[in-house]
């Protein structure tokens, strides 16, 4: 069995971005909005290379919102992707969802981990979910992994009720705590 990384996508991957309509600090909603957090790319492979499969489990409910148009989230993926130059992350799985949609995947439901459990083999009692609020901590726990919480400043008021099993300042911190210690 493998042993896998999933890692939420804003606030962990890339920054967040503060908008002034809706006055907060939210995801990318245009690709020229897409900044990487600092240390991701060397993080994402020296996970690689110490034989994690990575994951991306991320909400996007922006388009449903009418905040920004799925193309442009589309836009905004191409671009991390242009950004992350070929970082080893074996697959995204996005829920364009709204809460009140009630679907199966969005977060904190586990159903994309135990989807990506399935195909690829994974052993989840080994396996890391790493985010930057509660939601992201409960969708681990729940699909039995262990739980690293990112203590992200801009998204500071989304955590505080989970306990995550470690605190990390950045993805680059996680890594060398859990992967590379
Ligand atoms: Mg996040
Ligand atoms: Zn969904």
């Amino acid at each position: 069995m493998n042993k896998a990384l999933f890692l939420d996508r804003d606030g962990v991957l890339n920054e967040l971005v503060y908008y002034a309509d809706t006055d907060s600090r939210d995801a990318p909603r245009h690709p020229d909005d897409v900044q990487l957090r600092p240390g991701v790319r060397q993080a994402l492979r020296t996970a690689s290379d110490h034989g994690w499969l990575i994951f991306v489990i991320s909400n996007q409910p922006d388009a449903a919102k009418k905040k920004t148009t799925r193309a442009a989230l589309d836009a905004v993926h191409a671009r991390l992707l242009d950004e992350l130059q070929g970082a080893p992350i074996a697959e995204f799985f996005y829920c364009f969802h709204r809460s009140e949609d009630r679907c199966v995947c969005r977060k904190p439901k586990p159903f994309f981990v135990l989807e990506a459990a399935k195909k690829y083999d994974l052993d989840l009692t080994q396996s890391w979910f790493v985010g930057d609020v509660d939601t992201d901590m409960e969708c681990g726990r729940r699909a039995g992994c262990r739980t690293a919480l990112l203590e992200y400043e801009p998204s500071a008021s989304k955590r505080g009720r989970e306990r995550p099993d470690l605190v990390c300042r950045d993805l680059d911190h996680f890594v060398r705590s859990v992967v590379t210690s």
